[in-house]
């Protein structure tokens, strides 16, 4: 400390050797102090800087050199819990001289947001890794599975390669406008996006939402063969000029019609519509359906009571990118009879299924890296509970935890979208 404007040099106090005793075990053991100074001045010159310069340059790649290794994202970083993972190693790895453009270690992220929720330092992966893995894209270092992926939504607007004039054959049957046969204005526009449209189990679901949405009197439509994938896993994944041009695409359709609100029962899209298009310059109101269902939830005429307990998987781009943790839960507590249990990993730490950020379309990488899949250990969590039922309420998940109820030996869990349940206790 400065005394009367001076600084006073501490008074140096060193010993020639010292004992101490650990504080473990009680052995002794002798410290000489010149083992304890430092001859000459530290250059830390082991460490090619060459990695992060590349990476800090690139427009969202700026946080990971501001990592100062504190641990804090290990222990919550999803991946982790299943393999060797999370910014603090993915710095170690750059710093260490490994070229992330070239090596799996740049897709096994999931973008569930986990570690900047716990990081002093802001260290944003969410940024981070869409700008690493552009200019992968760009190089052509494109995990196989995922390369097929972007041809499929290119050609077909759809993930899944799928036909897109059968954008609606879920609803066949039931009475459910769309908007290029009867195009006048409407409430609600029905963004379906491709699971719901055509994976089977998703499509249960669409079903479902259908038959509610009627019977609570929802003014609603969607665009049926006219509607492509917002994208936004895609854009997370690295091919944000593909997100660019269904954005393009999708914004032209919008513009044809008339409504007040969009809808979607899709987290990543529903991501994308609320947080990136506007920084495009279009701007909707967006809503998750649960957050269009629950404050409807008193016109609702329930039919039967169903005897189930449920425990709810939090989807990461509902909860934790956006902040939806409650419209969920109130949907299933309505429901007759139901009875809830969470996870000790939910909310604001809920754990990822893994199908965020590309993880939907990179099992077979990730696999290489991990003991089991993030859906298996999710789906373990769940069971550990003593629910019968895992409520889920993004069109990943279904799938995705129905395999692993199988792969882990626990056929017993079912694995149900809210509306499924809802549907069940008011029509069944
Ligand atoms: S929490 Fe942030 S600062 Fe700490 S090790 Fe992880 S990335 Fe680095
Ligand atoms: S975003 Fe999620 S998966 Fe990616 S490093 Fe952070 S905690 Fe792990």
């Amino acid at each position: 400390m400065p005394i009367g404007g001076k600084k006073q040099p501490p008074e140096a106090n060193e010993f020639e050797s010292v004992v101490v005793h650990s504080t473990i075990s009680g052995r002794p053991w002798q410290l000489d102090g010149h083992w304890n100074r430092m001859f000459e001045q530290r250059v830390i010159w082991d460490y090619d800087t060459e990695g992060f310069e590349q990476i800090s340059a690139l427009d969202g790649g700026e946080s990971l050199e501001w990592c100062y290794r504190c641990g804090k994202c290990i222990p919550v970083c999803p991946v982790d819990l299943v393999g060797n993972y999370g910014p603090m190693r993915l710095h170690q790895l750059v710093q260490q001289g490994q070229d992330l453009f070239a090596s799996d270690q740049a897709w096994l992220c999931t973008t569930c947001m986990n570690c900047l929720r716990v990081c002093p330092k802001e260290v944003n992966l969410i940024k981070v890794m869409p700008a690493v893995r552009e200019v992968a894209v760009t190089n052509g270092n494109v995990p196989a599975e995922l390369q097929d992926v972007f041809e499929k939504s290119f050609r077909y607007g759809n993930a899944l390669g799928q036909n897109p004039k059968r954008r609606a054959a879920w609803a066949k049957g039931l009475d459910v406008r769309q908007l290029p046969d009867d195009p006048a204005p409407v409430d609600v526009l029905m963004i379906v996006e491709d699971y719901w449209s055509y994976h089977p189990r998703g499509q249960e679901a669409a079903r479902a939402f259908a038959q509610i949405a009627n019977a609570l009197g929802v003014d609603w439509a969607i665009l049926g063969a006219e509607e492509k994938t917002i994208g936004d896993s895609q854009r997370l994944a690295g091919e944000k000029g593909l997100f660019e041009s269904l954005m393009e695409d999708n914004v032209a359709t919008l513009d044809r019609y008339e409504f007040a609100r969009i809808v979607t029962p899709d987290p990543h899209g529903y991501n994308a519509l609320r947080n990136v298009y506007p920084t495009y310059g279009h701007n909707y109101e967006v809503l998750h359906y649960t957050q269009l269902l629950a404050p409807l939830i008193d016109r609702i005429e329930w039919n039967r009571s169903l005897d189930y307990k449920v425990t709810f998987h939090d989807p990461c781009y509902l909860g934790r990118h956006n902040g939806e943790y409650d419209a969920p839960r109130r949907l299933l507590e309505s429901i007759p009879g139901l009875t809830m249990t969470e996870m000790a990993r939910c909310r604001e730490n809920g754990y990822c299924c893994g199908g965020g950020g590309g993880g939907m379309w990179l099992d077979g990488l990730t696999a290489n890296h991990t003991t089991e899949r993030l859906s298996e250990r999710r789906v373990r969590e769940a069971v550990e509970t003593g629910a019968d039922v895992l409520a889920v309420c993004c069109p990943y998940e279904v799938s995705r935890f129905e395999d692993a109820a199988k792969s882990t030996g626990n056929d017993q869990l079912k694995v149900l979208d809210i509306v499924e349940m809802m549907a069940e206790a008011m029509f069944a």
